[in-house]
């Protein structure tokens, strides 16, 4: 970055988080004053709000397929996978203690098995392949009679693989166990359809897909009579006790019904501009590699690995420059252990280190894939230009 270019603030972290939409806002806004009565209350200021959460709910259950009484409002993605997770072992306890997941979930999925380990359940972690796919051969030979449930995301937060659901929720099924999938990155940027995939638990979260931080759902099929996970009132159904995050279970809704309007051609806008960004890395910038799979991933995703660098120092300077992107996902990038789904697809920890994530989203352009290739030449120029082993 030369000191007299112009800074221009470019975000790349849509896995991360995404901004609120103007539209989901002022969904939003008449339930912080006007319209704050609780949802639970009998009078007409009562029914207002929970006729807003019943709206709500419909609005996330139509974006996935779902009838809305399948929809538990949560505080976020996580809760949902440790409701899921942790309810599941402890509901189905007495028919066995084994929980299937995959050594690439997000860590509300893995520190939740640990936490089953401690408590006496067995987690086995099934390998991913170099692309990040769970092989449906391993997970065959690791079902066993007292596998309750089997636990795979739908889309990789960090490499966007997009895994073989349908077939391993078959095979889970046939093996007798249910089956949860973490959908938090896939909502909202691939066609989902509940019914269609035949899942019995999913995990969603709103401030992925342009909607509020604070809130999610699990999605628990009808007839699948998983037990409440906070005790208190009746809320959700007696499902989810706690006084509902009214203006976040509306902005959800709005975010989820936008969503859904205009899914394809957002699919088709992320994935031109994140092939073009690709494109371009590949050509003008050498010794760089993309991770995951180039089939079947997230349309918003590019993770790479700019050899001999530590990507750290690119993103510092990409920082100073406006250019916000990630290593690894939000939730692990403040420690500076090292990718986990980096490391289970086999790579060398000095790519572990060398990896940058780049999401794009619904208000990236191509000036600013533009300007961030300018930036990311000279840093990586600059860089290797310090390191012992580039060429
Ligand atoms: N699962 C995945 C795959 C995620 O990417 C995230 C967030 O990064 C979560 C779960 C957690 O969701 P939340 O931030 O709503 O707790």
């Amino acid at each position: 970055m030369t000191d007299t270019k112009e800074i221009r603030q470019v975000y790349l972290d849509y896995s991360a988080t995404t901004p609120v939409k103007p539209e989901v806002l002022e969904a939003m806004l008449p339930f912080f004053s006007e319209d704050f009565g609780n949802p639970s209350s009998l009078y007409t200021g009562g029914q207002t709000a929970k006729n807003a959460i019943r709206n709500a709910r419909g609005q996330v259950a139509s974006l996935i397929g779902a009838d809305e009484s399948e929809v538990f409002f949560t505080s976020s993605g996580t809760e949902a996978d440790n409701w899921a997770l942790i309810g599941t072992a402890l509901w189905k306890r007495d028919k066995g203690k084994h929980i299937i997941t995959s050594a690439i979930e997000h860590h509300a999925l893995l520190h939740s098995g640990e936490y089953l380990e401690k408590e006496g359940f067995e987690v086995t972690y099934l390998p991913v392949d170099s692309d990040g796919f769970v092989r449906p051969d391993d997970l065959k030979k690791t079902l066993r009679d007292d596998t309750t449930l089997v636990s795979i995301m739908l889309a990789n937060n960090e490499i966007g693989t997009i895994e073989p659901i349908e077939e391993l929720c078959k095979i889970a099924h046939e093996g007798g166990a249910l089956f949860h999938t973490d959908a938090v990155q896939a909502l909202g940027n691939i066609p989902l359809n509940v019914r269609e995939l035949n899942i019995d638990l999913m995990s969603l979260s709103a401030h992925k897909i342009y909607g509020p931080k604070g809130v999610g759902a699990l999605y628990i099929k009808k007839g699948v009579n998983l037990p409440g996970y906070l005790h208190g009132g009746a809320q959700e159904a007696g499902r989810r006790a706690g006084t509902e995050n009214l203006t976040g279970i509306v902005g959800f809704g709005k975010a989820a019904e936008l969503a859904g309007q205009n899914l394809n051609g957002h699919i088709l806008k992320l994935r031109e501009l994140r092939d073009y960004f690709i494109d371009r890395v590949l050509k003008e910038i050498p010794d760089t590699i993309i991770n995951g799979s180039q089939t079947s991933r997230l349309p918003g995703n590019a993770n790479i690995v700019f050899k001999y660098i530590e990507s750290e120092a690119i993103l510092l300077r990409l920082d100073i420059a406006g250019i916000a992107v990630s290593t690894g996902s939000a939730c692990s990038s403040a420690t500076l252990e090292p990718s986990r789904v980096l490391s289970a697809i086999g790579l060398a920890i000095e790519d572990v280190y060398g990896s940058l994530r780049f999401t794009v989203g619904d208000y990236t352009t191509k000036e600013d894939l533009d300007y961030t290739m300018e930036v990311l030449k000279e840093a990586v120029i600059k860089l290797r230009s310090f390191s012992l082993f580039s060429s």
